[in-house]
């Protein structure tokens, strides 16, 4: 690979991100080339691999391996992120891992060591609400000082409808776990207690328990709610707003117009979270391709992050079942990634 050279690319995992991150490789970024596919479904594979070009393999592995490969994109199932991503430290390729980076601590923590050993950052995670234009600004203003201290954070995570087999477990660990890495990044702190409220059921939700309310305490002592409704049926809503000692920064309104009309005014929700972060995954891979092309080591959220998100996803699940106040086990952090 050269400067002037697309990044060669293999993606292992062809279901909808998969599928949505090769169309997105392939047609909306520039500076990359899909060159290579896997997928436990190697009619899939095939087909995917043959609607970009791309040599479908017949195990991940393989297609980490490929001479022709510079850089792997994971977006398989979590429960075997692991493999393919110390598979591609291994190898000595740049790797981004869909969030979760592993399914377990224990497995986030052998991908530390895996990584760790090789020496420098080869792993980037998934977390593309680093990459929002709204949530960089809010940051910006967190960190010009201008608001002072931040004290409390309100979130709000509101899907329109979730399929059949989402429960109330896959609201922390599918659902909140992208506010557990967002305030994480906003506040640059751990967070170090979680618990969870269940209110009273929506009737949308049939017997799920939705909505819940989950509070993290930050290591500086802020305190964040995040409110997961995940059937409140008007649309994508992502609500933000960080109160500071001296003022308040909140997400605004993502319609580009407001109408008024009829002696009212309106403005668009997005439908769901492809329309709410299509800029947030555009900008997340194309910054990954140009650290890749510039041999820079990885930039985004790291695996120490991947690691952490994990274990507060722990906490929250713990939480959830309990009703308690569950403290947050980190395992140490290496030198790597401070
Ligand atoms: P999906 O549609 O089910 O796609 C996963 C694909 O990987 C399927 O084709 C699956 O095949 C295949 N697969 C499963 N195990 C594999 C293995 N061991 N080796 C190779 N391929 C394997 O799921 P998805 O919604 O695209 O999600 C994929 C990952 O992306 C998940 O970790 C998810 O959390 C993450 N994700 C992140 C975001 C985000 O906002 N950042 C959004 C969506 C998804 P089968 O269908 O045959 O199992």
């Amino acid at each position: 690979m050269s400067a002037t050279e697309p990044v060669r690319v293999a993606v292992i995992g062809t279901g909808m991100i998969g599928q949505d991150h090769i169309r997105r490789l392939s047609t909306v970024l520039s500076g990359a080339r899909v060159v290579a596919v896997n997928d436990v479904d190697p009619a899939r594979s095939a087909e995917v691999a043959a609607g970009v070009g791309a040599t479908p393999y017949a195990s991940g592995e393989e297609a980490i391996a490929a001479t022709d490969v510079d850089a792997v994109v994971v977006t398989s199932w979590g429960g075997s992120h692991e493999q393919y991503v110390v598979a591609s430290i291994a190898a000595g390729k740049p790797v981004f891992c869909e969030k979760p980076l592993a399914d377990t601590v224990e497995a986030c923590t052998r991908i530390l060591g895996a990584e760790v050993a090789h020496g420098s950052r080869l792993v980037q995670v998934g977390f593309m609400r680093r990459y929002d234009p709204a949530y960089r600004a809010m940051k910006e203003v967190v960190d010009s000082g201008r608001i002072g201290d931040p004290l409390i954070m309100h979130c709000g995570h509101r899907n329109p409808s979730v399929p059949g087999y989402y429960t109330k477990e896959s609201a922390i660990v599918d659902t909140a776990v992208h506010e557990i890495d967002l305030v994480r990044w906003l506040f640059g702190e751990e967070i170090a207690a979680v618990r969870v409220l269940t209110p009273r059921k929506s009737k949308n939700g049939g017997e799920l328990q939705d909505p819940l309310l989950v509070l993290f305490e930050m290591a500086g002592g802020a305190i964040v709610d995040v409110e997961v409704s995940v059937n409140i049926r008007y649309g994508y809503d992502i609500r933000g707003e960080i109160v500071g000692e001296d003022g308040t920064v909140s997400l605004a309104d993502s319609g580009p117009v407001t109408v008024r009309h009829n002696g009212s005014y309106s403005g668009r929700v997005p439908a769901d979270w492809r329309e709410r972060f299509i800029r947030a995954y555009d900008i997340e891979l194309q910054e990954w391709v140009d650290g890749v092309a510039a041999g820079q080591p990885a930039a985004g959220p790291s695996s120490w992050d991947g690691c952490a998100a994990q274990a507060v996803a722990d906490a929250g699940l713990a939480a959830l079942a309990s009703a308690e106040r569950v403290v947050v086990t980190l395992p140490e952090r290496p030198a790597l990634y401070a």
